[in-house]
């Protein structure tokens, strides 16, 4: 545990008592602060109360009077569509708002640091798409390297619940929009931005709030080295944002649209070969295409990525792709889980927005698509856009018929996934791959994408 430094002695409101708002609050007492907890779910107050923490409607008058702090969950809007009551209370009563990130990076380092000769870095890594892959490959790539690392934040571990990290140790971050948007202390050295495309944009009130909230990851006096995805304008924009002049190797920019050779610092892949270029010359060259574990244009982008950041620390172009080769990839993320008569079932039921599910649709041939659910703003034209390789899709979720009626392709509504898996692998011929790639979220059938991949597998298996 990281232990929150400077606000012993201070209380400091808690909202939301999920994973990452009880760990801020053992986080917050291991360092002397009293944390005043509060959740509207009367089971998530009853486990906090039994851990020993004070929990305090914070809704009622007065209950930020004498109040350092608030520390907000991720699922809460702090700000958009509006703030959470219990937001705007601390906001009317002057109160600062934070979160667990804040907490980390005012906490992360300690006066035991000055014994170390190589400090603990922070690798933070946000983006639209492809953030927990890059994340899991950078922490995967310094295990190989022999380098210590822990892994945090929108994945795995919460970030507080690290171990206090050690001489020269890495910790890597994955950061969603809601977390970069809200922290108050965002410092990592090395940050990555994957790219960019709609999502969550109720919560930001729009494109340019959901696009600023990342951009804070590299706000001024931020990062020593950016690594930046720059297929879209606002990655081209932040790169240009960042550099001093085209020789300033602090940017390096990243893409698998393009080849990028200049007299600064450049990754990209193409044709499934990925190249690092650095002042005009060819550093290093890795075939791709043969490593399973990160398959399709995607995981390239994540692969150069991850390569960027890697390389950012002085990690040897051989070590890097050795890692990739041993690289297993993440569940529910281009998941391959059965290849039977020929035909391969993959899960990448993680694809909840559009542009992810474009990307896993240009990943396959001859797909039998199975999607659909709570469907997000911003309509289903870049998905149509990519489905040239679909063969029929099987549509689920709560408004199928809907869904089904905006594809440009052969639909079959089904409604649900047992109907769905048992109608393509009826229709599947050896070729063929069922994709479930949802290009929507979730919650309209199960708990979270995670239910719903293992609901896949399950049907899929119980067939084979
Ligand atoms: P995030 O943590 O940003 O949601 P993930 O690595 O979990 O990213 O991948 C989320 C979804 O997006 C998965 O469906 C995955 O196959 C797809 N994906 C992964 N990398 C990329 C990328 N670079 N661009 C677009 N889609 C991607």
């Amino acid at each position: 545990m990281i232990p929150v430094r400077g606000l012993k002695g201070a209380k400091i409101a808690v909202l939301g008592l999920g994973r990452s708002g009880l760990s801020a609050a053992r986080a917050l007492d291991a360092g002397g602060a009293t944390p005043i907890c509060w959740d509207d779910n009367d089971a998530a107050r009853a486990k906090a109360e039994a851990e020993g923490f004070a929990c305090a409607d914070l809704k009622r008058a007065g209950a930020f009077d004498d109040i350092a702090r608030l520390i907000v969950s991720p699922g809460i809007p702090h700000l958009y569509p509006t703030p959470n009551p219990v937001v705007a209370a601390a906001l009317a009563a002057g109160v600062p708002v934070d979160n667990d990130i804040g907490l980390f990076f005012q906490s992360f380092a300690t006066p035991e640091w000055s014994s170390f000769d190589s400090p603990p870095r922070v690798i933070a890594v946000t983006g639209s798409n492809g953030k927990s892959t890059t994340s899991a490959l950078i922490h995967h790539i310094m295990d190989a390297a022999d380098r210590p690392a822990q892994l945090a934040g929108n994945i795995g571990r919460g970030v507080l619940d690290i171990d206090p990290p050690h001489n020269g140790e890495v910790v890597v971050l994955e950061l969603s929009s809601y977390q970069t948007d809200l922290a108050r202390s965002l410092t990592p050295d090395v940050a990555v931005f994957t790219n960019l495309s709609p999502d969550h944009l109720d919560r930001h009130a729009g494109m340019g709030g959901y696009f600023a909230a990342k951009r804070r990851l590299f706000a001024e006096g931020g990062p020593d080295r950016a690594v930046i995805g720059v297929d879209e304008d606002e990655g081209r924009f932040l790169a240009g944002q960042l550099v001093e002049g085209p020789t300033d190797d602090r940017v390096i920019r990243v893409s698998v649209a393009q080849k990028l050779t200049g007299p600064g610092w450049q990754v990209f892949a193409r044709k499934g070969f990925l190249s690092e270029y650095r002042k005009g010359r060819q550093v290093a060259s890795i075939d791709l295409r043969g490593i399973d574990g990160l398959p399709g244009a995607h995981n390239h982008q994540n692969a150069c990525a991850a390569y960027a950041a890697a390389r950012a620390l002085g990690i040897a172009p051989k070590v890097i792709e050795a890692a990739f080769k041993t690289f297993a990839g993440l569940p529910h993320r281009s998941q391959l889980i059965a290849d039977a008569n020929g035909v391969r079932f993959v899960n990448d039921s993680k694809a909840t927005n559009v542009d992810s599910a474009a990307k896993a649709l240009a990943a396959f041939d001859n797909i039998r698509w199975i999607c659909g659910g709570l469907q997000k703003e911003g309509g289903l034209d870049d998905v149509n856009a990519a489905s040239g390789a679909v063969k029929k899709a099987y549509v689920i979720g709560r408004e199928a018929a809907t869904f089904a009626m905006q594809l440009d392709v052969p639909t079959q509504v089904c409604g649900t996934m047992e109907v769905a898996v048992a109608a393509a692998m009826a229709e599947a011929e050896p070729g063929d791959v069922v994709l479930l790639a949802p290009a929507a979220a979730s919650f309209d059938q199960y708990d979270s994408f995670e239910r719903r991949g293992e609901d896949f597998i399950a049907q899929v298996q119980a067939r084979l």
